[in-house]
């Protein structure tokens, strides 16, 4: 259904004899992009078989398991869904047959006409097993792919609408495919003459791989053991989530030519110009706000420090449904470091406020640990319209900058 939101991370290799460890560490560099579920799909060339569970990457993989997943060829997944949704059936990547055998698919992304094309799919006698888009696609795909998978999804892309960055593995493909809008991330490096395909370059960098290119709006790349085939599909107006450089990507990664640190860092620096202030200090919202606030620091001159200690082992905050569990998962996350702040007027940095409950906590935690004056700054621009592309927003209605 579409009512559910995505937020995922995805990776594919195709002949590397280490298919399912370097997976593996693929998806670790991508948690950040999903702490709900996890799966890997390799293959020998001849069968196919899926690993899933709810979790994060190192809870349900490890030496031993990895070590009895056979295969040259192998897709992954991390996942991130909303209250309701999160099931081991709905985790990925996941398994379809169709007329020449198996087909496994992981997503990144949300479809706004999911709920439509499923209807048409039931009424044509497709049945499903999960409330995802992704099996609306997999399925499509499945129903199409008569000939071949990437012929499957030159039509496919007609039908879909919203946002999909995808993989796709069948026994002899690796298959890439980035909607015409280009919307979320999906980029393509190669490491010992095998080719990878990642939702940032920091899981390439993880495991050693060069980075080639982005793959392109609308783009079909095509992987096997005749090497690299492309196939470009009309491109859409260009309209690449921003949201990925706010906030969600990881820093070290490049987006369409850009280095995220170095774009929020751009940011900080922009918002030094536009909204300066006196001050004593300057601090980010640890991690979300670092690169800003660094941006920030180099444009006025004003001190950098750390004003709040992140403890590290307590996940993205928005995670907790619940606002009562969010509010309490801010404590557990940032503690002020007194000797830092106190008597300062202070400069605190952030990515984005959407329901306002994580900056409220912060400047009241600044006060009480001494500060003289606290001046907040965002770099995302009013919050105000939910995402229906895969970013998890609240309805709108809770959106502060709305209210
Ligand atoms: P809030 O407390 O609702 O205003 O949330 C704002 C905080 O959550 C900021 O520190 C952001 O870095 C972070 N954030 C913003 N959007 C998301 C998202 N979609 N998922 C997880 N965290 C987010």
């Amino acid at each position: 259904m579409s009512s559910l939101r995505e937020e995922c991370g995805v990776f594919g290799i195709f002949g590397h004899n280490n298919a399912a460890n370097l997976t593996y560490l693929g998806l670790y560099a991508l948690q950040h992009r999903g702490q709900e579920s996890a799966g890997i799909a390799i293959s020998d060339g001849t069968d196919l078989s899926v690993l899933k569970d709810l979790g994060m990457v190192n809870q349900i993989f490890d030496a031993e398991t990895l070590y009895s997943m056979k295969g040259d060829r192998s897709i992954g997944h991390v996942r991130y869904s909303t209250t309701g949704s999160n099931t081991v059936a709905n985790a990925q990547p996941l398994v379809v047959s169709y007329s020449k055998g198996k087909l496994a698919l992981s997503h990144n992304g949300n479809l706004v006409n999911a709920d439509e094309l499923r209807r048409r799919l039931e009424s044509s006698g497709s049945t499903f097993q999960t409330t995802t888009d992704s099996e609306v696609i997999a399925n499509l795909i499945a129903r199409l792919g008569r000939n071949s998978i990437r012929e499957a999804l030159v039509e496919c892309v007609k039908s879909l609408k919203g946002a999909y960055s995808i993989v796709i593995l069948t026994e002899n493909e690796l298959i890439g495919l980035r909607d015409p809008h280009g919307i979320r991330p999906l980029c393509l490096g190669s490491l010992d003459g095998s080719y990878v395909l990642a939702s940032e370059t920091c899981a390439l960098d993880t495991i050693g791989a060069t980075f080639i290119r982005d793959v392109r709006p609308g783009e079909i790349v095509s992987i096997s053991k005749k090497g690299l085939e492309s196939v470009l599909t009309p491109p859409g107006k260009r309209a690449s989530c921003i949201f990925e450089f706010i906030y969600f990507a990881r820093p070290d990664s490049r987006i369409d030519g850009k280095n995220v640190h170095m774009v929020r860092s751009e940011f900080g620096r922009q918002l030094s110009k536009e909204h300066g202030v006196k001050a004593d200090i300057v601090i980010p919202i640890p991690d979300s706000g670092i690169s800003a606030a660094i941006g920030y620091y180099l444009e006025s001159g004003i001190e950098y420090g750390e004003g709040f200690m992140k403890n590290r082992y307590v996940g993205r905050t928005f995670i907790q449904p619940r606002q009562k569990d969010r509010d309490f998962g801010i404590s557990l996350k940032l503690n002020p470091l007194r000797e830092v702040i106190e008597g300062k007027s202070v400069v605190c940095i952030d990515d984005s406020i959407v329901r306002g409950t994580t900056m409220k906590k912060i400047v009241s935690k600044l006060k009480k640990a001494g500060a003289r004056e606290v001046h907040v700054r965002i770099t995302s621009p009013p919050y105000k319209y939910a995402c229906f592309y895969g970013i998890d927003t609240p309805n709108s209605k809770k959106l502060i900058a709305r209210i």
